[in-house]
């Protein structure tokens, strides 16, 4: 493995890709997943997760069907505790020590969300996972992130999804549709280009934290992408 770019990075993984498509936990998927980030911990790497929730449960979906909103998003941060605990699993059994602190306090299965606990973890080469959000309903895991990787000192938040970058157009409609290896953020603005939601990419924009898109589930991606090999989509300045 080459020279390592980042030295602390906040991984985004959205829990769509966690489902395998499906709802609920595919442990297979998962259990690639934690090999690939169990590399770049052995490499050296700080790493810091924030899981999505997309598997189970929306909040924006079940209030189109009728439900509370904030109760429905409530719902779906607890979805993405469960993610989260998948995943330590998987971790751990590739011998990677590994906590989970969520935004919502649930005493008897992860630690609560303190920032400098979690800074003191990642120091001493322990992955820490962050659950439930930012907490608050009416958010999302990718604001949760972009706000994360902020207080955490993340030199980059690594956007791993199911596609492979930011494209001009929708790739699965139009077959012509160009992905950017790289884009500014005013570019994504005056474009309306998709990277994460508007909250989330404020926050990013207004940090100057670069975002790295990019297809989470061909195999070696994660630590292409902390190496600072070029892949996907890079958004910054
Ligand atoms: N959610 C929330 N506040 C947060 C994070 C998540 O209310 O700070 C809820 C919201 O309903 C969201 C769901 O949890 O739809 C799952 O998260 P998200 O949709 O971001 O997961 P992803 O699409 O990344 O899998």
């Amino acid at each position: 493995m080459g020279q390592l770019r980042y030295d602390r990075v906040l991984l985004k993984l959205s829990g769509e890709v966690f489902g395998g498509g499906s709802f609920g936990v595919d442990p297979d998927v998962v259990q690639n997943i934690a090999s690939q980030i169990a590399d770049i911990v052995r490499a050296g790497t700080q790493v810091a997760i924030v899981v999505g929730g997309g598997n189970y449960f929306r909040g924006g979906e079940l209030s189109e069907r009728g439900m509370d909103r904030a109760r429905s998003d409530y719902m779906g941060m607890l979805g993405t505790v469960m993610n989260c605990l998948a995943l330590q699993d998987f971790l751990e059994k590739q011998g990677i020590d590994t906590r989970v602190q969520t935004a919502i306090t649930m005493g008897q299965v992860a630690e609560p969300y303190i920032p400098r606990r979690a800074t003191r973890h990642l120091e001493k080469g322990r992955v820490v996972i962050f659950g439930a959000g930012v907490g608050m309903p009416f958010f999302s895991t990718d604001t949760a992130s972009a706000q994360r990787a902020l207080e955490i000192g993340a030199q980059v938040l690594l956007m791993a999804k199911a596609v492979d970058g930011v494209y001009d157009d929708d790739p699965r409609t139009n077959p012509e549709a160009k992905r950017f290896e790289r884009v500014s953020y005013q570019e994504v603005l005056r474009r309306g280009l998709k990277v994460a939601d508007a909250t989330a990419f404020s926050l990013c924009m207004d940090n100057r934290l670069p975002i790295i898109v990019f297809n989470l589930l061909e195999d070696g991606n994660i630590a292409r992408a902390v190496n600072g090999d070029t892949i996907g989509t890079l958004v910054s300045n």
